[in-house]
């Protein structure tokens, strides 16, 4: 059973979401909204796309969400609180708030000039279930020999969500990997023996074993191996834009490292490999070093 959109958070959009096409007068009128509107027209050629002088974005302005927008005409650079955003030649850029995010941000565009065209973003707050764990919270045994197995998968791991590549998902609305009941949502907070532990970083879906899952959106795969101790058979695909997603557990692996899938096309098999108490995939999405909310993605399963 899929757990409907946040509605609060799609109402917020609404009204502080705007989108390039965004007939609202006031928003070009207004001077203290566009402060270089006159600097962002340079002396060059008439182009027939029309000089934006505002910064424009819609999407889910929650926790764990993300937008997709446009900088003004010709900024040179932008950001979101502290972390740099990819600007593609268009000027388009995607940004996501991570499942602790502050619950206000300034999303800023610095023209050529030195200027700068700033917003801040609202993002709603979010609560998050707490899932009660009768198990100590860690396992028995040296950390340090965990640790001697572990510190070759964790840096292959981060080695491959740091390789840059070309893929374009992230401007495109994704699909679900797979459909099936949700065994585990995005964000919970665990807690061993009253003890706090980590949050649910991605979903689980649980469809059945073996059942294949696909590509969510366009991307190149950046890591595919099996055997890792808590993920099991891993593949982690970039969708460009500082954006990735992780898919864990797998019980066959149908890509090869470097391969660039498109969206819908399978990619490899649920399981229940690694640490895993029965047969799903866990989804988990990242942008940069936020993690996101694969449901406000995909959306609704229905
Ligand atoms: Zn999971």
């Amino acid at each position: 059973m899929a757990r409907s959109k946040v509605p609060i958070a799609l109402a917020l959009v609404g009204l502080f979401g705007c989108s390039a096409s965004d007939p609202d007068p006031r928003r070009a009128s207004d001077p203290a909204r566009t402060p270089s509107a006159q600097q962002a027209a340079p002396e060059v050629a008439p182009s027939p796309r029309e000089e934006r002088a505002a910064l424009s974005y819609s999407g889910e302005l929650t926790q764990g969400g993300f937008i997709r927008g446009q900088v003004p005409s010709g900024a040179v650079r932008a950001v979101l609180g502290d972390e740099a955003l990819e600007l593609a030649e268009d000027g388009a850029f995607f940004a996501a708030f991570d499942r602790d995010s502050p619950a206000s941000l300034v999303l800023s565009a610095t023209l050529a000039d030195g200027s700068r065209v700033n917003e801040t973003l609202t993002v709603t707050e979010r609560t998050w279930p707490v899932q009660n764990i009768n198990a100590a919270k860690r396992p028995a045994g040296s950390s340090e020999a965990w640790w001697k197995r572990r510190e070759p998968e964790y840096n292959a791991i981060v080695a491959a969500r740091a390789k840059v590549t070309d893929a374009q998902g992230w401007k495109q609305d994704f699909i679900w990997p797979v459909k099936g009941r949700i065994s585990g949502p995005f964000g919970v907070q665990r807690v061993y023996r009253g003890e706090p532990g980590s949050y649910h970083s991605g979903v689980d879906i649980a469809p059945g074993n073996g059942v294949p899952f696909v590509a969510p959106a366009d991307g190149v795969v950046v890591l595919a191996r099996t055997g890792f101790s808590l993920e099991g058979g891993l593949i982690i695909v970039d969708h460009g834009g500082g954006l990735n997603s992780a898919f864990l557990h797998c019980s066959k692996i149908a890509v090869e490292e470097g391969e660039a899938v498109s969206q819908g096309q399978y990619i490899g098999n649920v399981g229940s490999t690694g640490r895993s108490t029965g047969p799903h995939l866990h989804w988990g999405l990242k942008w940069n070093e936020a993690r996101l909310d694969p449901l406000l993605f995909a959306g609704s399963m229905e």
